[in-house]
């Protein structure tokens, strides 16, 4: 670490020269933060703005998040972007219940998040009916801008969750609201 460099002005966990502690949890919060496989459930114009989300002008691959997948095994964070019917909704919670833990979720633009526009009997009224969801981002449509932020949002849960979270109590009770054991 460089002489002009203040005690005080170290990142966490630094400690003299040539050293960097940390603990176990921070090295694989770091390395999923950044290396997050999304899976794009896209249903309607939202969906639109994350085709520009990853182009190359504003380009998610900076964040490590570029890697698409199209198999829920393969994927970590399942993006919903889109008005979901209710007749979808049982489609939606496959797919999550497919993917393994740890696993995230980020419901884009109004409809994902509470329906929308679409107050009506056919439209689901937020994807958290049926999955739990960890960052909504709102907009119709969210501008690309808004979704990176949801994606750094879902980084800094990732980065600071416990690895032993998935075991707790208060998260068993969560996934049993939802029906899931
Ligand atoms: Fe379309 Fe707006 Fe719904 Fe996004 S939030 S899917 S832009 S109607």
């Amino acid at each position: 670490i460089h002489d002009n460099i203040a005690i005080a002005d170290m990142p966490e966990g630094s400690q003299g020269e040539g050293y960097f502690a940390t603990n176990f949890e921070k090295i694989v919060g770091l390395a999923r933060k950044n290396s997050l496989w999304p899976l794009p459930f896209a249903t309607s114009c939202c969906g639109i703005e994350f085709m520009a989300t990853m182009a190359p002008h504003y380009d998610l691959a900076r964040f490590g998040a570029e890697r698409l997948g199209f198999t829920p095994r393969q994927c970590d964070l399942l993006m919903v972007m889109g008005t979901i019917s209710k007749k979808m909704a049982p489609v939606v919670k496959q797919v999550y219940l497919q993917m393994a833990e740890p696993r995230w979720v980020m419901a884009v633009g109004a409809c994902a998040c509470s329906g929308g526009i679409f107050d009506t009997y056919s439209v689901l009224q937020g994807i958290d009916q049926v999955v739990p969801v960890d960052v909504y981002v709102p907009g119709c449509p969210p501008r690309p801008e808004a979704i990176i932020d949801g994606v750094l949002r879902i980084q800094d849960l990732v980065h600071n969750e416990s690895l032993r979270r998935r075991n707790t109590p208060e998260y068993k009770a969560l996934l049993n609201s939802y029906g899931i054991q």
